[in-house]
Parts: C-alpha cells; structure tokens; sequence
C-alpha cells in the first residue's frame, strides 16, 4: 500500500529509491558497495570481529570481580549467546552476499530488521533485550573499526575497486536523526536522497543536507518508523512530501518531474560566468558557504565569486573532544584560500554549541543531555572567549592563511560590545605572537555576525569596531521569535517572512551601507530565490549561499530592477502580510518589466 509522509524540505529535487534504514547512533558508519572478489573478505571481516568480541566476553566474565552484581555472568552469556546466533552474523553474512554491503552496513542493516521485530514483542522482558543486542552491535561494530576509519574521516565511499551498483537501484537514507556532522560524512556517499524524523529547516543537520545537493526532507516525524527497509520511497525534496511504496503511475510521474528538474539544473548552470548584474546596472556579489576546505573547488565550479561564509567548527566536530591544532587548521584553511585563487575567503571563527555538540550528538541526545537551552548557553563566541588557548590558536591558524591569499575573519553571535573587543583583543595578540615567532600573515578584515536582535539595537557601535557585517538569518529568525531552529514541533513558527525578522534585516543594511561598511548576509535566506527581490530592494549587494543556489539566485539577479523595488519596499516592510506584500509587487512590477530586457535563460 502507499503511503504519504509530511515533513520539511530542505533540499530541492525529486529523489527515487530504495530505504536504507540507520540507526541515528550508527549512520557514521561507512556505507559503501564492496566488488564480488571482496566478498569472502568482508564475510572474514565480520567473522574475525565475532571472534574477537567472543573473546573479549568470555574474558570479562572470567575476570569479573567477585563483588560484581549476580545479573553479570548471566547477562554476558545472554550477549555471547545472541552474538552467535544464526539471525545475527548469519542473516548478516546474507547482506554482504546478496548485497554487496561492506560488513558494517551489513550488520546495521540486519540490526535494524531485528530491532523491528523487538520492537513489536509483547513481551516485556523479550522487547528489553533489544539493548542488549544493540550492545552486541556496538562491540561487533567497534571491533571491525579498529584500526580502520573513524566516524571523523570523510567520506567513506566505495573502497578502491569497489563495484560500483550504479546499475542497480539507487538508494536513500532515512533515519530517526542525523547529526550535523555525520550528513557531512555522506557527502559522495552511495544516497541519492536523505529522510529524517526530526529537524528543523535550518537545523545544521539541514543544511549540510544542503549543501550535498541532493533531495532531502526532515522533521518527516514517524518515517524512520513507517518506512521499512527496501521500501521503494519517492522524495520530493521542493514540498516536502515523502510517498512510500508509490504506484506506477505516480511513479512515472515523478520520474518525469526529476528528468524536468535535472534539464532546468543544467540550463541555470549555463549562467555560471554571467556576471551578476541587476536590470538597472547594480552589480551583486554571489558568493559560498563551504563547511570544508574540499568545497572550495564546487564553489568555484557553481561561479562563486569568493567564500561568504567558511564554517570552521566542522573541522572541529567528531573529535571525541580532541580539538585540531594550530598547524592542521593553518592547513585547511590554506587549502581554502588557494583553491579560491585570489578571491576573498570569510572564514567564521568556531560555532560549536546549540546543535553543533563537539561530540557526536544528534538533536535528540543534545535534547536529553542538556535540559537547559543549548542555544542560549555558551556558544559561538561565547565558548570561544571562555577558551582564550584555543581561541587564540584558531585566530593564528586564520591568520597564518592570509598570507597566501585574501582572507576575512568573522565572528558568530556577536551580542555585545566587550564580545566584540575581546574578540579583538585577542586577535591583536594572536598577531604579536606572530610577529614574535617570525610567522607571516597579511592584515585581515574582521567581520561580526548579525544574529540576535541585540547585535541590530547596538549596531552602530559595532559597525565601529568591525571592517564588515554578514547577517545570519537562520539564527536572527531563531533569536526574533523564540522558536528553536532545529526542533520541528514549532518549525510551523519558524518564519523567514515574520515582519520583524525582515525590519531587522532592513535596519542592518541600511545602518551598515549609511556607515560605509560592507553588508552581506550568510544565512538561508540569502540563497532562497523568494527573497532574491526583497533583499536587492533593502539594498544588500552581497549574498553568500550554498554553491548549488547560485544559479538560481543569479537568475533572479538578473531579472530584477532593484531601484523599483527599492521604492516600493516599504509597502512590503510595513505589511501585516509581507509575503503577500511581496507576492503582489513581484506580478506588479513584472508587468511593468520591459521585456526587452527581461533576461532568457
Ligand atoms: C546563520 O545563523 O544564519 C548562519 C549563517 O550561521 P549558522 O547557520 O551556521 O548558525
Ligand atoms: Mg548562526
């Protein structure tokens, strides 16, 4: 039977496939198809990790001190006991057979099918043991990891000679949460398309969602509960709408709407080196937010005229709290300025805290873990300033940089002027020590982030102390309405259109271009094409968004004639309703667009 699943869209597209069910506490795992020659391997692999994990039990029992609770012993036979049964490494060594999975994948996949059928016991005691065979996997899981990748490397992608299963069905991801920086991991990875139960619109998890380019839905609720595996799931990544176990006839349907979106992507890719220019001569600068140094390359690729926004914490997540030193963040930043070439590089200073957690925590465990607000506690600059060694270690890395290119810093969630003066304190340090260890860097343009609505009430004493301002919509909107980004119970009230949240970010450009300072904003808004006008009316002449939005942004660059919305904007900020406000001036001054110069892609 089909069935519907509302959730969130993140990330535009039509995407078909079969489900991949993962466990959220297990989607770092490396999923990748392995050759027909490396199935005995694999099969070895897990036998080996069984073997190793039987040992490791049968030793901890033997050892078990003699205060240890009675429950132990029996406990730890119940785990060698189910570590050798048939339903687990034998239905697991199927997967690799008949699938080609490498071996984790194998077992997270056969986990999920059992967990299933725990979930649906009657029985009390026989549902509970569901953990302890999670447990069983955990060991299994971290005895195949050893020595192998961890959950920070990148992409694991199909091993060398891996068979690629292009040929085959295409799969999608659906899990219950996926935390920022494990989506990350899935870049280049074997999914065509993403499904989470929870999340927000512009929760990170979202939008590293994003930046993959690749059809996504999130706070989809029950799908990881609904879905089973194999499942053959369509996502529709431009409404939200998950339909699993389509018909045929909905099917082809769809299957005409991804051929359309895909011929549409490649007709905006042709304005790749079109100059961004208004239809009454205001030129624009589009530029990418990158979350690795390896996304310079696609910014450049997408006609990226710099980097607006380089979120630096992802080089710090998944660490198990070891942070990277100086010499590897001077290291990726330098690979970022030099694939850039010249054009400028804003790299943020670390944003870890809220939905970012240093460890791998997904919105779900943050929630439990922290029961006070993670968004309102020490984050951002806020935890930068409570490290000054780490701090200052960050600021030097950045600053080292600059000497192979153009290089701007920018600090997150900037609320207060001493924020902003110990920022600049210790960036004044960072530089001495510099000097004193004979290190070069060039000057660089210091840069805050507008994202509570303090930053925009203080503003001209920012704008005093900073070369430059860029907006974070994603966290002012969180900050203007109360309504936290990543939680999708109140995504409903997280609204981009909220006539405070746009006189917010009117005020900031016009506060900013009146005192002469450069203005950009970084948030989602900047790369959604609703918006396109409205911002060109306030004024902002710099835009900072995924590489994949440009086109498209671009596209409504050129359509727009910025001094006639200009006129009009008030219209727009002053409206109960500014979307309908903007909606009716878009037909409005379309008509009024002499086609002649309306621009045809
Ligand atoms: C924002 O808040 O708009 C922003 C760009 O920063 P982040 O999404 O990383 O919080
Ligand atoms: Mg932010």
């Amino acid at each position: 039977m089909s069935i519907q699943v509302f959730g969130l869209p993140v990330s535009r597209g039509v995407a078909i496939g079969r489900a991949v069910l993962v466990a959220s506490s297990r989607v770092d795992v490396a999923h990748y198809f392995i050759d027909e020659a490396q199935v005995d391997d694999e099969i070895d692999r897990l036998r080996d990790a069984r073997d190793a994990v039987a040992r490791e039990l049968t030793t901890l029992k033997r050892d078990l001190p003699t205060e240890a609770p009675a429950e132990l012993p029996a406990l730890l036979d119940v785990h060698l006991m189910l570590l050798h049964d048939e339903v687990l490494t034998g239905a697991t060594k199927q997967w690799i057979v008949d699938r080609h999975y490498n071996a984790e994948w194998a077992l997270s996949a056969q986990f999920e099918v059992l967990a299933r059928q725990f979930d649906d016991m009657e029985d009390d005691y026989l549902r509970e043991r569901k953990a302890d065979l999670e447990q069983v996997v955990e060991r299994l899981l971290r005895a195949m990891s050893s020595g192998a990748a961890t959950s920070f490397a990148p992409a694991p992608g199909p091993a060398p000679g891996a068979r690629d299963f292009g040929g085959e069905d295409p799969l999608v991801l659906v899990a219950n949460d996926v935390a920022p920086a494990d989506m990350l991991q899935f870049k280049h990875s074997v999914f065509t398309g993403f499904i989470t139960d929870v999340g927000g619109k512009t929760s990170h998890t979202a939008i590293v969602a994003r930046s993959l380019d690749i059809p996504a839905v999130v706070g989809a609720r029950e799908a990881s509960r609904i879905i089973r595996q194999d499942d053959w799931v369509i996502i529709d990544g431009d409404s939200g709408i998950v339909i699993v176990n389509p018909s045929p006839i909905v099917l082809e349907e769809y299957r005409f709407r991804q051929r359309q979106s895909e011929l549409e992507r490649a007709r905006l890719s042709r304005l790749r080196h079109t100059p961004a220019i208004t239809l009454d001569g205001e030129r624009v600068e589009l530029l990418a937010n990158i979350e690795l140094p390896g996304d310079a390359p696609a910014a450049l690729e997408a006609g990226a005229v710099g980097v607006g926004l380089f979120r630096s914490e992802f080089l710090f997540l998944n660490r198990g709290g070891e942070l990277p030193g100086e010499d590897e963040q001077f290291e990726a930043y330098r690979a970022a300025v030099e694939a850039m070439n010249g054009l400028p590089v804003t790299i943020r200073t670390v944003d870890v805290g809220a939905d970012k957690s240093l460890d791998r925590m997904s919105v779900n465990e943050l929630r439990h873990e922290h029961a006070l607000n993670p968004a309102l506690g020490l984050r951002a600059i806020r935890w930068s300033l409570s490290e000054p060694s780490m701090f200052r270690q960050q600021l030097r890395a950045i600053l080292r940089a600059s000497a192979y290119g153009k290089v701007r810093v920018l600090v997150p969630m900037v609320a207060h002027v001493n924020e902003a003066r110990h920022t600049l304190e210790a960036l004044a340090r960072a530089k001495q020590q510099l000097t004193e260890a004979g290190l070069p860097f060039t000057d660089v343009e210091v840069g805050a982030m507008v994202e509570v609505p303090a930053a925009v009430l203080i503003l001209p004493s920012l704008l005093r102390l900073f070369d430059y301002v860029s907006i974070g919509t994603n966290d002012l909107i969180q900050y203007t309405l109360a309504i936290d980004r990543a939680d999708e119970t109140v995504a409903h009230l997280y609204d981009p259109w909220h006539p405070a949240v746009l006189n917010l970010v009117a005020q900031t450009i016009a506060q900013a271009r009146a005192a002469g300072k450069s203005v950009s904003v970084c948030g989602e808004m900047a790369g959604d094409p609703a918006f396109t006008e409205l911002l060109l009316a306030m004024g902002l002449r710099s835009f900072s968004m995924h590489p994949s939005q440009i086109s498209s942004i671009k596209q409504r660059v050129l359509r727009t004639d910025a001094r006639r919305w200009a006129s009009r904007l008030d219209q727009v900020l002053r409206a109960e309703d500014p979307q309908a406000a903007c909606a009716d001036l878009l037909r409005v001054l379309a008509n009024a667009t002499p086609s002649s110069k309306a621009i045809a892609v």
